[in-house]
């Protein structure tokens, strides 16, 4: 309901924070300076081996792995998934992309990526939203690292998969052939930076990187906005 109301005075007040309601200033667009301030960064690009990476230590190689800000319930941090998701707010990815960009040019960490890549939705979802939410931040990420996005190599082949609580094998297989590539060959000796939302299970990110892997000496960095 809070959201739904939040929605409304945006849409009737284009000028407001999106967080606060105060009015935009100079520079500023649908985040103010000060709630963007506010969000729980995680500082994890500065850190090897912080618990983004670990998350998926055993389950695929991954290079270096960040996610923006912590993630809590009833926070800015939710609310601005929330509108990116569901209602519409493309220019919210791809303001905190802009921002998860400017971490990530201050790391070591992320100075060789070659494509950043998103997370691609199943083409039915697509057409029903109108537009992949981890391609916005990709397009935040892009303006601050200059780094071309490909987001039409790795494709979702399956829509729904059955989500299982089963021991690694079987996740393993469970997640097979659910993205694969259009061409092996864009992505060979590249490093990749793949993009999602939100860090949860992390088994989605999992199953993009068994697709990725495919291609010959690719190498895979993750990040997404919110870790949960
Ligand atoms: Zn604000």
């Amino acid at each position: 309901m809070a959201h739904l109301l939040q929605h409304l005075i945006h849409l009737i007040f284009p000028n407001l924070c999106l967080v606060c309601n105060e009015n935009l200033v100079g520079g500023e667009e649908s985040v103010c300076f000060s709630c963007l301030s506010k969000l729980p960064y995680t500082d994890f690009h500065l850190h090897s081996a912080n618990e983004v990476e670990k998350r998926f230590w055993g389950k695929f190689p991954v290079e270096h792995a960040t996610s923006l800000y912590h993630y809590k319930k009833a926070t800015a941090g939710q609310y601005l998934l929330h509108a990116l998701k569901y209602k519409g707010e493309k220019q919210v990815g791809t303001l905190l992309g802009r921002q998860l960009g400017l971490h990530l040019s201050q790391s070591p960490f992320y100075q060789d990526i070659d494509l950043i890549v998103p997370v691609p939705l199943h083409p039915k979802k697509y057409r029903k939203r109108g537009y992949n939410q981890s391609e916005c931040i990709c397009d935040g990420i892009a303006d601050v690292l200059q780094a071309p996005v490909d987001a039409t190599n790795l494709v979702r082949l399956i829509e729904n998969p059955t989500q299982t609580r089963k021991g690694v094998y079987e996740r393993w297989e469970n997640t097979k052939g659910i993205f694969g590539l259009v061409d092996a060959s864009v992505f060979a000796g590249k490093h990749i930076l793949l993009v999602d939302d939100v860090l949860t299970t992390g088994s989605t990110l999992e199953a993009c990187a068994q697709a990725i892997l495919e291609a010959p000496n690719a190498r895979i960095s993750v990040v997404t906005l919110a870790l949960a």
